[in-house]
């Protein structure tokens, strides 16, 4: 007899599903999607026990007549492609036709459906039940026009699998996340998630990304992104970046989408990371909302069957194009830190600082969050419009210099309160970037020599950094023995001792670390941290104004080279809400 047999349909289909179907949350996603690929403008879904017991998906889509409802949980039953070819770029969610049959063997599946074209006429739906796999009944039923898909006891004839399921807890989490990442991806869709009767999810439709993480994460986490937007070559950015200020080593969320549809990629996050660069402490984890559009043929989705990995034609370009796009977001002021007293803890019983929307509550209520189409209205707005950063600098009236470290000026949106030494370090870094990057530096002769002993590993570094010395204005000569002499020094201010500045870097580069950072970068930040003005120093005027003037100059104002801000923003509506003007 022969050992090869041809698999039952039943049996191939349970094996499908442990590609599709990992655990309920797959359910959820499969479903919504064939929702949003049906056209629904409203998605409700309801789960129970994690959606263990129960996941019931109901859409105001397109629906379907008997025949393509039966088709439905056929397998490879698909309306979305016929050949091969549609596959590049395919605009739907769905398109191999396997979830439906797929479900439908693993639980007891029940899906109502009517596609009535005029929309007057709310009858002639169809409800089919299968159980395991089974076909059980075909029934005539009364409906709107649209789609319902119940199913319950996921896995009740596969332990095997049933086992695998983790807590109700765990289970809900990633329900929840599945419906927020699709509605993240389509906010023309209204969502609504309840999970054993209470609702984790309550968005209608809106206009801006930001409304939808206000809706789904909570203000908190809303107000601390900054816009992104950005475009090169064949590649554009859109969404939002969390302010360095506010990164935390946990919690983050990291959603990127292509033409509109969420994917997963570590190397993305780290390239968005890397635009991160120098502005937050290693360590920390920033929150990253990004949407790329990108032509169909250079991005191919169809690589997963869940469907959430894709490959891009050119990795490396869209890896940098990422990294640039998240390097243009930090630079506006809008990106620095914010003292407010709105930002709530965020938690909730879900953990990973996920929150359901309507649960939420505000600290007063004054601070009650509207919900609706006004949520944007709530949202900090930039602080400024586009490229301002000049006005801005150059408008800025009085300046006070208070605990002879900060600089506090007002500014159309509030008070902003400079950190002197921060600041100056984030100009004399891209400054010393820039030379050893080859720009001309603007050394100072000495007209008598300084003398320097040094420790054996010192002398070393002379050695190894004499080109970087020299780029940014350092001339040194061995002199035989531990000792060196110094020609020519920077002259980053008037106050710069150069002895001590050189004693300090060379010490820093033998003996410290500054981690996340290449050669370059590393010289440049210590040189950056030991020439620059110090904290406690008293400053003329005409030296704030400058110190500004080139602070809002540099590619990236807000933040210093360690991941700490260099400007803090008071705003003038946190100020108005303190006392109770607004
Ligand atoms: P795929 O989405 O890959 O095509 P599915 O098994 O998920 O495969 O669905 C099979 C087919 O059933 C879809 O192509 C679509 O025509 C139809 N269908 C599924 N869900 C819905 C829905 N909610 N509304 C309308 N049609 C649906
Ligand atoms: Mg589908």
């Amino acid at each position: 007899m022969s050992k090869i047999r041809v698999l039952s349909d039943a049996v191939a289909d349970q094996i499908a599903a442990g590609e599709v179907v990992e655990r309920p949350a797959s359910v959820v996603k499969e479903l919504v999607e064939n929702s949003l690929d049906a056209g629904a403008t409203q998605i409700d879904i309801q789960i129970e026990d994690g959606g263990k017991s129960l996941v019931c998906v109901a859409d105001d889509g397109m629906g379907m007549d008997r025949d393509d409802a039966v088709m439905a949980i056929d397998r490879h039953a698909t309306s979305k492609i016929s050949t091969i070819g549609d596959l590049v770029g395919v605009p739907t969610y769905g398109f191999r036709g396997e979830a439906l049959p797929s479900i439908a063997s693993v639980s007891m599946f029940e899906l109502e459906t009517a596609a009535s074209r005029e929309a007057e006429s709310t009858d002639e739906g169809t409800r089919i039940v299968v159980r395991g796999g089974r076909l059980e009944t075909i029934d005539v039923i009364a409906r709107d026009r649209g789609t319902t898909v119940t199913v319950k006891r996921l896995f009740f004839n596969t332990p095997a699998r049933r086992k695998f399921l983790r807590t109700t807890k765990t289970e809900t989490r990633a329900a929840i996340q599945a419906v927020a990442v699709l509605a993240l991806a389509r906010l023309d869709v209204a969502f609504k998630l309840t999970s054993d009767g209470k609702v984790k999810i309550d968005t209608p439709r809106v206009a801006s990304i930001a409304d939808r993480i206000a809706a789904l994460f909570g203000r908190s986490t809303a107000e601390q992104l900054v816009p992104d937007e950005y475009a090169s070559g064949p590649i554009a950015v859109r969404g939002f970046v969390q302010r360095p200020a506010d990164a935390k080593p946990s919690g983050r969320k990291t959603h990127l989408f292509v033409n509109g549809r969420p994917f997963r990629d570590p190397f993305l996050v780290r390239a968005a990371e890397a635009g991160y660069r120098a502005t937050i402490a290693p360590g920390n984890r920033p929150s990253v909302f990004l949407s790329l559009s990108i032509d169909g043929d250079r991005v191919d989705v169809n690589v997963h069957p869940a469907k959430m990995e894709v490959r891009f034609r050119d990795r490396f370009l869209v890896e940098r194009t990422v990294e640039d796009a998240v390097r243009s977001g930090l630079a506006p002021i809008d990106a620095a830190a914010i003292v407010t007293s709105s930002y709530a803890t965020p938690q909730d019983g879900l953990g990973d600082d996920f929150r359901g929307g309507p649960t939420y509550s505000p600290r007063n209520d004054r601070e009650a969050y509207p919900r609706g189409e006004d949520q944007l209205a709530h949202l900090p707005q930039s602080l400024f419009p586009e490229n301002e950063i000049e006005t801005f600098a150059r408008n800025r009236g009085e300046l006070l210099q208070v605990f002879n470290t900060y600089v506090l000026s007002e500014t159309p949106e509030g008070i902003s309160i400079v950190d002197q030494h921060s600041a100056h370090e984030r100009i004399l870094y891209e400054k010393a970037i820039a030379e050893l990057n080859g720009a001309a530096s603007a050394a100072q002769r000495l007209l008598l020599p300084l003398t320097l002993d040094l420790e054996p590993r010192e002398l070393e570094i002379i050695d190894q950094e004499r080109e970087s010395l020299m780029a940014v204005g350092f001339e040194v000569e061995d002199f035989g023995g531990r000792s060196i002499v110094v020609h020519a020094v920077p002259n980053p201010h008037p106050r710069f001792d150069a002895r001590r500045c050189l004693e300090e870097l060379i010490a820093d580069l033998a003996f410290g670390r500054l981690d996340g950072l290449n050669r370059i970068e590393r010289f440049a930040a210590t040189y950056a941290c030991r020439a620059a003005i110090k904290a406690g120093q008293k400053l003329e005027l005409s030296e704030m104004r400058d110190l500004l003037t080139q602070l809002y100059a540099c590619e990236l104002p807000p933040h210093d080279v360690h991941g700490r801000p260099t400007i803090v923003m008071l705003p003038r509506a946190e100020l108005e809400h303190r006392f109770g003007r607004s």
